[in-house]
């Protein structure tokens, strides 16, 4: 029996309530969608396992409430974070809008040792909803957002219909992972498949 090397990724995801954060989060590890709309209490995390590159890694995602203030989330939730996620709703302009204060509190909250080069990915969810026509946030419009953000990548998802989730936690790790921090678990076995497990968690903050 050898011992193989699996690198735990932090990954927070933020922003506004109601954009489908929980969602995106529950479609890419438990391939699962609810209409029902529960507010998540604090901050809670998932882990997905997975490979990237020929490398076991852990993702673990944390999520939150939109509307818990970023302080009360405590040092422990911001404290070895690999890669923030932003997310937005396409349809509701202030969600776009309150991108810079998000961007601005996790660099604030967080003190990246290099905050220009500390890895950002934005998704601009629920690209399903009225057949695309409510939607008021153009692809251009975020793109230019991006651009104007150290370049952060894009995509473009839904959580209810399983558009891009995938690719987006895809670019998530391979991004995490070379911003990884000296973190790595170790574990006994070699796995011959990639396996996907779920674990729960919470703050202890
Ligand atoms: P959070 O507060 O950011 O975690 O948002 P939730 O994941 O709880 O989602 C808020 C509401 O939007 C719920 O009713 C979800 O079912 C719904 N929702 C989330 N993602 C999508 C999506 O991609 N398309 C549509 N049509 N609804 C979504
Ligand atoms: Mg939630």
């Amino acid at each position: 029996m050898s011992l193989q090397k699996r690198t735990l990724l932090k990954v927070i995801v933020l922003g506004d309530s109601g954009v489908g954060k929980t969602s995106l989060m529950n479609q890419y590890v438990h391939m699962k969608f609810s209409q029902q709309y529960k507010a998540t209490i604090g901050a809670d995390f998932v882990t997905k396992e997975l490979q990237i590159d020929e490398r076991n890694v852990t993702l673990q995602i944390w999520d939150t409430a939109g509307q818990e203030r970023f302080q009360s989330l405590g040092v422990a939730f911001y404290r070895g974070a690999d890669c923030c996620v932003l997310v937005y709703d396409v349809n509701v302009m202030k969600s776009f809008d309150n991108l810079d204060n998000w961007h601005e509190e996790f660099l604030k909250q967080a003190n990246p040792t290099d905050p220009k080069t500390f890895p950002f990915i934005l998704l601009g969810n629920k690209i399903d909803l009225d057949g695309g026509n409510s939607r008021v946030v153009s692809e251009t419009k975020a793109k230019d957002w991006c651009a104007l953000k150290e370049n952060i990548p894009y995509f473009e998802t839904s959580a209810k219909e399983d558009i891009n989730v995938g690719e987006a936690f895809h670019c998530i790790a391979k991004t995490a992972l070379a911003n990884e921090r000296e973190q790595d678990i170790y574990f006994q076995g070699i796995p011959d498949v990639v396996t996907q497990t779920e674990q729960k968690g919470g703050c202890a903050c």
